[in-house]
């Protein structure tokens, strides 16, 4: 049973939380007051150009690049407190409990420099085929949020880095 309720709030590709997972542990949060002088984080990350990956080399190809982005969040996110999730697609959230705007953007750039970083061989040739490079947006809950109104100021935040030229970090 608890299993089968894990594999409920799993993405099976990247096995971080799924939408629903992440829903469940930001209406926790919200339930949740943040330790005295600290706030909740969220980050957004959002792979770019992701598209033209998978134009280039294919879904089977974007989709280890997926879980391959998933991997690097799981190793800069260590407190056992966070949730990393799939938001959709090829956009995933941080969830970081009692921290500052400092803290979630000094994980975003963590992300962020370890996917710009990362070499994508050709197995047979090991020869450099792709970069990969992700946009962040970040902020933290501020009094009278609700889950659409953080998550609509934190897509506003990646939004910025978009616009801004991508491979960057911005906060709301
Ligand atoms: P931007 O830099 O503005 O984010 O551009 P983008 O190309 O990353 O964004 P866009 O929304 O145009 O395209 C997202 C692509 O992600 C399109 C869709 O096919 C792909 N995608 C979504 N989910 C999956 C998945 O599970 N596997 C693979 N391989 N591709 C996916
Ligand atoms: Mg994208
Ligand atoms: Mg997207």
């Amino acid at each position: 049973l608890v299993r089968a309720r894990d594999e409920a709030l799993q993405d099976p590709l990247t096995k971080v939380f799924n939408r629903k997972g992440f829903d469940q542990r930001l209406e926790a949060l919200l339930r949740t007051a943040p330790a005295p002088s600290l706030s909740h984080g969220l980050v957004m990350i959002d792979i770019d150009h992701f598209k033209s990956i998978n134009d280039t080399h294919g879904h089977v190809f974007g989709d280890q690049v997926l879980r391959g982005l998933a991997d690097v969040m799981r190793a800069c996110v260590t407190d056992p407190r966070c949730s990393i999730a799939r938001y959709g697609g090829e956009e995933f959230a941080i969830l970081l409990p009692d921290s500052s705007l400092a803290d979630g953007v000094r994980t975003a750039e963590l992300v962020r420099q370890r996917i710009k970083a990362m070499k994508i061989r050709d197995r047979r040739t090991q020869e450099v085929i792709l970069r990969v490079t992700v946009s962040g947006g970040v902020t933290t809950l501020i009094d009278g949020d609700d889950p659409s109104s953080w998550i609509g100021r934190s897509d506003a935040a990646l939004y910025k880095s978009k616009q801004g030229g991508r491979d960057k970090v911005s906060c709301c």
